[in-house]
């Protein structure tokens, strides 16, 4: 029977440290970091998404500004927001909740966010800086999936992983940190054939590709460690459940986490981790 890793779990420990972190860094530079999230419409998933982050940020103590915009505000209005945060010198982190209504252009909008403030990791400088290896702010989920690993002790180098998923937010970046830790790394996406030949390889199998219990038993090898990172809808019960069929796995694989309670939580911790980051910079330079 695999043993379940728990993200909710590591990101308590890891949140606890961070208070501790965030109360010396105030004794030490008289302020707390500073993250700022804007919110446009009412999106639940968004809303949802925003309230996690702000009750993360006041466990740890790291000062937050939410600001919450209508639907219909104009890319102009949007950016001259993120200019004035991005001249503000009390806000270290400034996030731009995703997705964006239509008529914004998301990609002008990111890339809008100063570099040394982009707590997502999304900008082109922090993509060009994980790639060249390079200091910079990597994305917050795939850097969750490798505290993940680490956590117990899943040694990667020279592992077969298999990373279905090509997104620019999880797939590519992970597949880079996978890659720079010394791990073969195969990407699959919708155009891969025979899928489950190619998954059945994986030593280390992370599923983010957004369909609801997608990887079945017959697509995993016996004692993989297998990271699941959607986050779906049962379309049965309704239920949040991952990209993994949990229950299906369960007993052929070594590793396995949970949809909720495994990389979700980290994501948001990996965040705090950032805006940490970038306040230590800030101050220190
Ligand atoms: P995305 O941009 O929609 O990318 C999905 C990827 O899956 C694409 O590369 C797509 O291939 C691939 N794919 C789709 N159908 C496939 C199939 N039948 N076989 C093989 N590959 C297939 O999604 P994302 O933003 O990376 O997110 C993925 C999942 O992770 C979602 O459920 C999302 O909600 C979740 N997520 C969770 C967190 C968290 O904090 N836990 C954070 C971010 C995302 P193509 O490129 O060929 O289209």
């Amino acid at each position: 029977m695999a043993e379940v890793i728990s993200g909710k779990e590591l990101s308590l420990k890891k949140r606890d440290f961070m208070k501790n972190q965030v109360e010396m860094l105030e004794n030490k530079y008289g302020r707390k970091p500073h993250l700022a999230v804007i919110l446009v419409g009412d999106d639940p998933g968004s809303v949802s998404y925003v309230t996690g982050k702000e009750k993360a940020c006041n466990e740890i103590g790291i000062t937050n500004t939410t600001i919450k915009k209508p639907n219909d505000i104009t890319q102009e209005e949007l950016l001259e927001i993120i200019e004035e945060l991005n001249n503000n010198k009390s806000v270290d982190g400034i996030l731009v909740q995703l997705p964006l209504p239509k008529h914004i252009n998301q990609t002008f909008i990111i890339n809008s966010i100063r570099p040394d403030k982009d707590v997502d990791g999304f900008h082109p400088v922090n993509v060009a800086s994980l790639y060249l290896k390079q200091p910079g702010i990597i994305p917050c989920t795939p850097k969750g999936i490798m505290e993940v690993l680490d956590s117990v002790n899943i040694s990667i180098e020279g592992k077969r992983a298999v990373v279905i998923g090509r997104s620019n937010i999880v797939g590519l970046p992970v597949s880079k940190l996978m890659l720079d830790r010394n791990a073969t790394i195969t990407i699959a996406h919708s155009r891969t054939k025979d899928l489950a030949s190619v998954t059945k390889e994986a030593d280390i199998l992370i599923a983010a590709v957004g369909k609801p219990l997608f990887v079945k038993r017959d697509m995993v090898k016996e004692g993989a460690v297998v990271i699941d990172v959607g986050v779906n809808r049962n379309p049965e019960t309704g239920k949040l459940c991952g990209d993994v069929d949990f229950n299906d796995v369960l007993d052929k694989v070594s590793y396995i986490t949970k949809v909720p309670g495994g990389i979700g939580p980290m994501t948001i911790t990996c965040l705090m981790e950032n805006t940490i980051e970038c306040f230590i910079k800030h101050v220190e330079n």
